[in-house]
């Protein structure tokens, strides 16, 4: 017999697993030798009210003592001779599209700008050495895209758009930990993300699938409204009928490229701001009421959003016990972001704190048609260089001081490794977002008082929270309204927003793919 039960705990009691049988029999009445299985399926922390209970929900098998628990199914093809589609980018979108292709029977073959993970770890080395930006290899370009060296924070708000729970099995099975199947906030961490993308590439290669990186496509080839092939940097040709658009929505390039060709684009509504960094030690205290046993607890997360002036201003990508890393992809701009590793100790907490932005707020930038927002972007990006120390030295502001519109004198330590200047960004970020900005961390600080402390500082720019640009598709066969064969896909093509999200646009792509080659 199959059950499911919730039981309810102190953090402290919580740490006792050895306990959990005993836990479930007394809540179900039986005897312990009568469990022939118990399994944790959800782990939450209930940190609502001062008494901070650990929530958990178990399956539990009573009198089957020959009881096998069904296994994760994921069963490849060889697909060495199958029929060929091409994806750009080896982002979440393209490696979950191309895992799903080879399920499907069809031969992946992926162009990825950047490099493979460990040439991408040594070229980052190097950017914090020289204290300059590689623009084809860095913390958004390379094997495992965008999120390889983020928190690898798995939850996602579109679970509407696929199967949630399928994606984190797939990172399970490729090497993540298996506490993400049951995290109420699953995470992998920074350390442990580039491993995993590894094993994700050799599965696809050992099927027949084929990457090639540093190979930049530059082009794509259309013949009477079809796709016909790609034009790659290294100037060879290589043709295809259907393709993958997965690049990602750092790579202004490619839309540049796209609308170039006339392929119709569209633009959409986003977000920017800044990223906010606190002590961890004041996050836990305010997230779990000064609670005694904070060791008990992980490192606390928080979650803001307000309305000002009719807009959302919100935390984005929260990391605790996580670092500001640089993530821009050109010379002279800076563009801020955050990761943490798998135990996020670095004793900082930060967050992106983002402001909703739409077409009406660009009148200056209206002249750029449907680029506006990425010429905004843009703009805010080389803002935050020019506001900076040279390099990639961030320009910053204590929070304190950024709401009192005044210089911050000094700064406190941070975890961004390449420097922060003090600069007065409430008189260089657009007047609309200073303001939304700063009334939103006002309105929040009334609430947690010891949120605007003399150690919270914020960070300029967080600028690639989502795409400024969508790439429109037909809803059913997520193909390009105009373009057959053309497969707009994941964050860059507007679709997505954040790992599990594209990870489930890519399978979707794949799919539909399947179906139209078998139709
Ligand atoms: C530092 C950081 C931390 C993050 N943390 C999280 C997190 O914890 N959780 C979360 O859900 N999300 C996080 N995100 C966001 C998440 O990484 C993205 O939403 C996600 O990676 C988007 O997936 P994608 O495949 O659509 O695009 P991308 O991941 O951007 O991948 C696109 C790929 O295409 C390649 N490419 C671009 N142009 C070309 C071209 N012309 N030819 C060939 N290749 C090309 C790029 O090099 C890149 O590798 C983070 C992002 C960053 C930068």
């Amino acid at each position: 017999m199959l059950k499911q039960i919730d039981i309810t705990l102190s953090p402290v009691d919580a740490q006792k697993t050895d306990n959990y049988t005993e836990y479930a029999s007394k809540i179900l009445k039986i005897s312990k030798n009568r469990i022939s299985y118990i399994k944790l399926v959800k782990h939450s922390i209930d940190a609502r009210q001062r008494d901070i209970k650990v929530q958990l929900r178990f399956v539990i098998v009573i009198d089957e003592p020959n009881y096998k628990p069904e296994k994760i199914i994921f069963e490849p093809k060889n697909v060495t001779n199958s029929k060929e589609v091409a994806i750009i980018g080896a982002g979440p979108a393209g490696l979950f599209a191309a895992l799903r292709l080879i399920e499907l029977r069809l031969k992946p073959i992926i162009f990825e700008r950047g490099q493979d993970i460990h040439q991408r770890k040594r070229d980052i080395a190097t950017m914090y050495k020289n204290n300059k930006i590689n623009i084809n290899s860095n913390y958004c370009y390379g094997e495992g895209g965008a999120g390889t060296f983020s928190d690898g924070k798995l939850y996602t708000r579109s679970s509407k758009r696929g199967n949630v729970n399928r994606i984190l099995e797939l990172f399970y099975l490729h090497g993540a930990n298996e506490n993400i199947l049951y995290e109420a906030h699953p995470h992998i961490g920074s350390d442990k993300l580039p491993k995993v993308i590894e094993n994700i590439r050799n599965r696809i290669i050992e099927h027949g699938g084929i990457f090639h990186f540093n190979t930049q496509v530059v082009d794509i080839i259309i013949v009477n409204g079809k796709i016909n092939g790609l034009k790659l940097n290294n100037g060879s040709i290589f043709k295809t009928t259907n393709l993958v658009l997965s690049s990602g929505h750092s790579a202004k390039d490619v839309y540049k490229m796209l609308a170039s060709k006339n392929i119709l684009l569209a633009a959409k509504d986003f977000a920017m701001g800044v990223r906010i960094e606190n002590p961890q030690e004041i996050i836990n205290k305010i997230q779990y009421h000064n609670y005694s046993k904070i060791e008990l607890l992980p490192a606390a997360i928080y979650n803001i959003v307000q309305h000002v002036n009719g807009k959302g201003v919100y935390s984005f990508c929260m990391c605790p016990g996580g670092v500001i890393i640089p993530a821009s992809t050109s010379d002279n701009e800076i563009v801020v972001n955050g990761m943490s590793a798998s135990k996020r100790n670095s004793g900082f907490a930060n967050a992106g704190f983002v402001c909703e932005i739409k077409n009406e707020d660009l009148t200056e930038f209206k002249k750029f048609g449907v680029f506006a927002g990425l010429e905004f972007q843009s703009h805010l990006e080389q803002l935050a260089f020019n506001n900076g120390g040279g390099g990639l030295i961030a320009p910053a502001q204590r929070i304190i001081d950024f709401i009192k519109k005044k210089k911050s004198y000094d700064l406190p330590k941070s975890s961004y490794i390449p420097g922060i200047s003090s600069s007065e960004i409430h008189n260089w970020l657009p007047k609309f977002m200073s303001e939304n900005i700063s009334k939103a961390l006002q309105m929040y600080g009334q609430r947690e008082k010891d949120f605007i402390n003399e150690n919270a500082i914020m960070i300029g720019v967080e600028s690639r929270t989502s795409s400024p640009i969508r790439i429109p598709r037909n809803r059913e066969t997520f193909e390009h309204v105009e373009i057959n064969g053309l497969y707009p896909c994941g964050e860059g093509a507007g679709y997505a927003g954040g790992i599990v999200s594209s990870a489930i646009d890519g399978m979707n792509v794949a799919e539909s793919i399947a179906k139209k080659i078998k139709d």
